[in-house]
């Protein structure tokens, strides 16, 4: 592996010398047995990617010094996802792969078919500062405390319209929009939106309730959208609404 990278909350500079703390030594030391004199990247959005070596390997810890500046820092768009927690397998894969895609917030809400009510937000912090490294970021992706869909609506920012991933369709009375009721096909809708932030709301194994969608399609900033003819599972919903996000709109162009 090129030089592994290491996100690190400190000021990063020439000469600084940095402790590592517990968990981060473990990785550095134990699982990519760097020794004393090894290369790493150490990196934050603040400062950038910098160049370092492994300055001290000892029992009661490891510090590495940083070099030079190898990249400077470089934003991820401003791109929340909300999602309804599903199966914990499902809830990392879609924070591993939202981190990848470059989603800046991921923000948990609680719908009324939720199956996982508790969400440990440290272990979902841990699994997007590691998909960070490894994808090349400057930052890991901010995990929110779950909050309920309501609350999550309340008092939301209007200049972040929400796409609104709604399997259901235009008739609030069908559980799915089938090869009629549709709502607008994602990329039409993305086409139209001229926001300088976004954000993504996918709902949970059950869907949404005909509430929640006659709720969410009351307020102007909601944009309902369909994600083609077939019922996606929540976390391949995430992951292709995502792509098709920064595709049409985002940073992968
Ligand atoms: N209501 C679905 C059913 O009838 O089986 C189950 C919901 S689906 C497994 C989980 C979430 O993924 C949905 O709430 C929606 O946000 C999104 N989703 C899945 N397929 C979709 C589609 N074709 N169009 C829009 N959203 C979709």
């Amino acid at each position: 592996m090129a030089n592994p990278r290491l996100l690190i909350d400190q000021k990063l500079e020439p000469g600084a010398e940095i402790a590592l703390d517990e968990a981060q030594a473990r990785h550095v030391g134990t699982v990519l047995r760097l020794d004393a004199g090894d290369g790493l990247r150490v990196f934050n959005a603040r400062h950038g990617e910098w160049r370092a070596s492994v300055s001290a390997k000892t029992k009661r810890g490891m510090r590495v010094r940083v070099e030079a500046l190898i990249r400077e820092p470089r934003e991820a768009p401003d791109l929340d996802l909300l999602f309804a927690p599903v199966k914990r397998h499902a809830t990392d894969l879609i924070v591993e792969k939202a981190t990848e895609l470059g989603v800046r917030r991921i923000r948990p809400v609680i719908t009324q078919r939720t199956i996982a009510e508790t969400v440990r937000v440290d272990r979902l912090q841990s699994i997007a500062r590691e998909s960070a490294e490894q994808t090349e970021r400057f930052d890991a992706p901010e995990i929110c405390e779950p909050l309920s869909l309501a609350r999550a609506l309340d008092g939301w920012d209007a200049s972040r319209p929400l796409i609104y991933a709604d399997e259901a369709g235009d008739d609030a009375s069908a559980p799915w929009g089938g090869d009629t009721g549709r709502a607008a096909p994602i990329l039409d809708a993305l086409q139209k939106v001229k926001a300088e932030r976004l954000a993504l709301l996918i709902g949970p194994e059950g869907g949404f309730t005909p509430e929640e969608r006659r709720m969410l399609r009351s307020l102007t900033h909601v944009i309902a959208v369909s994600l083609g003819p077939r019922i996606l599972r929540a976390e391949t919903a995430a992951i292709a609404a995502l792509s098709v996000v920064q595709s049409a709109w985002g940073d992968w162009r």
